[in-house]
């Protein structure tokens, strides 16, 4: 079946008691067993919950896995992922990933004898070290819409016996299928598009490879980062309407990046979709379309900071992918973390999560805010 109709059916047959269509939110943390360890498949809810297993096995499906594994954020999701090293092995990292995955990796795992090695979106493809155990890419990267090769970087990966890990947070799997291109294992923070309607928190791991599976569904119950039935059931609504909202928000950010690339006061945009972006070949190649987010530098930081003040439509906000558009700063947001690495984000760097509003709308709210921006950061 194809994309669209296994995200509204996969995992989700109408309930058997009741004929329900949708999941029901199974609002329960036990379940009763007929005798000592006789019961269906369910006796905690930090180990199993029906709602949870629906959302496993659509969000698996729709990535091209046999498994997937649901988590209470997306660092949940990398806590759990990290606990498949042990201290003294080598990350090699993209270096251009969420501020968040930064700061664990920097001020959590490194303290305790992880090793890391940050690389370039560009270089990522080259030799990977032979004591490496874990290849961390993100792509899109996260502010600066780099793409990473991820042919390349699992070819690179393999060679050193080391796992590739795409985090798909910005792609989607509507977009882009990791797991096809070769790698090991993918990882979301389904807070963004695959819930996309910015009113839930939570993680999801996917993977073909059995042993890393059962590892993760050992450390799933065991770490204990699961997310509750009502924000599986959240989730798993999301999906539903993934494809028709992943298309709304690449025409959407494909008009706005367009609109500003031709903009005086703008110095450049940050898009793959643009044929200008250096990874443009590269992005078509691994990607059905280019997604939702935009980033792109203002004249100065002033600048940047009065465009997040004067949008009225793009709210000034963290987060991503809902279908309310918003407006960041990521040096001194969502990234502020990164501040001290070579890597930092811009200081006049903007972010946009496009939503799924009226493309002549969000057009509108950035040309006032644009045209007022400079005066306003001179006054
Ligand atoms: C938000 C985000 C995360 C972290 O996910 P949470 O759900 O906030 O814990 C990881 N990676 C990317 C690309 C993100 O955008």
């Amino acid at each position: 079946m194809d994309f669209e109709t296994r995200a509204i059916h996969e995992g989700q047959e109408p309930d058997p008691a009741t004929g329900s269509v949708t999941v029901p939110i199974y609002q329960t943390s036990t379940y009763v067993q007929e005798e000592v360890g006789k019961h269906k498949g369910y006796d905690y809810s930090r180990v199993a919950n029906p709602t949870r297993t629906a959302l496993q096995a659509c969000l698996a499906s729709l990535e091209g896995a046999e498994h997937g594994v649901a988590f209470s954020s997306g660092l949940g999701a990398t806590t759990t992922l990290m606990h498949l090293l042990n201290p003294g092995q080598r990350v090699v990292a993209v270096n251009d990933v969420y501020g968040g995955v930064y700061r664990m990796f920097k001020q959590v795992y490194e303290p305790k004898g992880y090793r890391f090695e940050w690389r370039s979106a560009a270089e990522f493809a080259a030799h990977v070290p032979g004591d490496t155990a874990l290849v961390w890419v993100e792509t899109p990267t996260n502010p600066l819409l780099n793409i990473v090769d991820i042919r390349a970087a699992a070819e690179a990966a393999h060679a050193a016996g080391a796992i590739l890990v795409v985090d798909n947070t910005f792609a989607t799997p509507f977009l882009q299928r990791p797991l096809e291109l070769g790698a090991d294992v993918v990882v979301h923070s389904t807070t963004k598009y695959l819930g996309g309607h910015s009113d839930v928190v939570g993680g999801f791991v996917a993977t073909n490879d059995p042993t890393i599976a059962e590892r993760l569904l050992f450390l799933q119950k065991s770490l204990g980062a699961v997310p509750g039935p009502f924000d599986a059931w959240l989730v798993l609504r999301g999906l539903k309407t993934l494809a028709v909202r992943m298309e709304r928000h690449c025409e959407n950010a494909r008009r706005v990046a367009a609109f500003l690339d031709e903009h005086p006061a703008v110095e450049r945009v940050l898009y793959p979709g643009l044929e200008s972006h250096p990874d443009h070949e590269l992005a078509r190649s691994q990607m059905s379309d280019f997604g939702g987010m935009v980033s792109f530098l203002a004249q100065s930081e002033e600048d940047a900071l009065s465009i997040c003040r004067l949008t009225k439509l793009f709210a000034l906000a963290e987060s991503l992918g809902g279908v309310e558009s918003l407006i960041e700063l990521p040096a001194r947001m969502t990234h502020a973390s990164t501040a001290d690495a070579p890597f930092a984000a811009p200081r006049e760097l903007i972010r946009l999560s496009v939503g799924i509003e009226s493309a002549d709308d969000l057009v509108a709210d950035l040309e006032a805010a644009l045209v007022q921006a400079p005066a306003s950061s001179r006054s």
